[in-house]
């Protein structure tokens, strides 16, 4: 842009350069303040809806930290899209990939057309109604792809909006990799459930808050039942398929703000922050049920296993002064669990020489 100093053309020019760069920094801090992964995404969508003229955008991206290919995050805003194009995945390795990897810069289906020739990915973008394919990246890899839908106005996209977006896009991709790499560091591959270090850390700290907020919490420890004889009949990998069905019961019947962690072993754990001993027992007998009425299918070919668990649940007490106690009452319960017959939930009930 050519002009005098004061040529108010110039100031509205910079004006908008300067709102975009401290548009930019509250955006890094909003993306950096989460590690959250689904919340990312949709802060990401949000921001785009937000700051740009369009009512639609979509990010692509690996469902897993090793998968090969890209795939729409259900989170995407506007666009009208059929099962199909829902599962479209877009591999790490397509030409469109490695192409938008030499440029790192938001681009309209047309201009990658021009330069790299019709993709079937592209076709695919620009049937869904993507009008600007920007590439995700850190590290100079593109980790995915986010996709905006027409401008409302109709107009090209803007030098000043490309430039935002291409900015964002640097931004975005270091969120996502980071999110990325603390979830490969606190979640147990074989059964998606937390680390016995993430629960010990956020168990300390959901501790803290219900003091503070004088909210209840209620902490629940499953075991399963008889699974040294279950490994020495069936072996140790039908064991494994046995502790992911039940891992994946787990995480089904846990709350939006539950914690579901694998303490060790075969012992998972749930926190529950806000329920009370009763609460915690109603969500103890929820899973015992739903995996005593689960048949596993057996890897070997024979018939399907039957597992059952036993569990024992606490709930804070203003007297408790660390998470040990809390984790020890849990144990306490699962213990007369298994002593009473196993496949059942027993809550640690106060006693007169200890009272809550
Ligand atoms: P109880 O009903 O009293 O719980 O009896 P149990 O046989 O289940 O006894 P315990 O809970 O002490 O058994 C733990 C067993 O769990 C021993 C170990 O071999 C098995 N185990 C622990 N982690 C894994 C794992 O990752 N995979 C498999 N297959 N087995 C595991
Ligand atoms: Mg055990
Ligand atoms: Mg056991």
């Amino acid at each position: 842009m050519i002009g005098k100093d004061n040529d108010p053309l110039m100031i509205e020019y910079y004006e908008k350069k300067i709102y975009d760069q401290k548009q930019l920094i509250e955006i890094s801090k909003a993306l950096n303040s989460t590690l959250d992964y689904k919340y990312l995404i949709d802060a990401i969508l949000n921001i785009c809806l937000a700051q740009l003229q369009t009512l639609s955008a979509a990010i692509f991206l690996s469902p897993e930290a090793d998968s090969n290919y890209f795939e729409l995050e259900p989170s995407f805003k506007g666009f009208d899209l059929s099962d199909d194009d829902v599962t479209f995945r877009i591999k790490t390795d397509a030409p469109l990939i490695t192409f938008l990897e030499t440029k790192l810069k938001a681009m309209t289906p047309d201009q990658v057309e021009e330069a790299m020739g019709l993709s079937p990915e592209l076709q695919f973008l620009r049937k869904i109604g993507g009008d600007l394919i920007i590439p995700l990246n850190a590290k100079g890899k593109v980790n995915g792809l986010l996709l905006l839908g027409e401008k409302i106005t109709l107009g090209e996209w803007m030098e000043e909006d490309r430039d935002f977006l291409t900015t964002l896009s640097t931004l975005a991709g270091i969120a996502v990799e980071n999110s990325r790499l603390y979830e490969l560091a606190t979640v147990d591959m074989m059964t998606g459930l937390k680390v016995h270090h993430y629960f010990q850390t956020k168990l300390k700290e959901e501790m803290e808050r219900s003091r503070k907020k004088r909210s209840g919490l209620a902490l629940l420890f499953t075991d399963v039942d008889n699974f040294k004889k279950f490994n020495d009949t069936h072996g140790h990998q039908a064991g494994d398929e046995v502790l992911i069905a039940v891992a994946k019961k787990l995480i089904e019947s846990a709350g939006k703000h539950d914690i579901a962690a694998r303490y060790g072993g075969e012992e998972f754990c749930l926190v529950m922050p806000g329920a009370d001993l009763k609460r915690g027992f109603e969500m103890g007998e929820r899973i015992r049920k739903a995996v005593e009425a689960s048949s596993i299918p057996n890897p070997n070919g024979g018939p399907d296993f039957k597992v059952t668990l036993s569990i024992g649940v606490s709930e804070i007490w203003q007297a408790d002064r660390n998470n040990k106690d809390l984790i020890e009452r849990a144990d306490k319960a699962l213990y007369e669990a298994k002593h009473s017959g196993k496949n059942r939930t027993i809550p640690y009930q106060p006693t007169s020489t200890n009272p809550n």
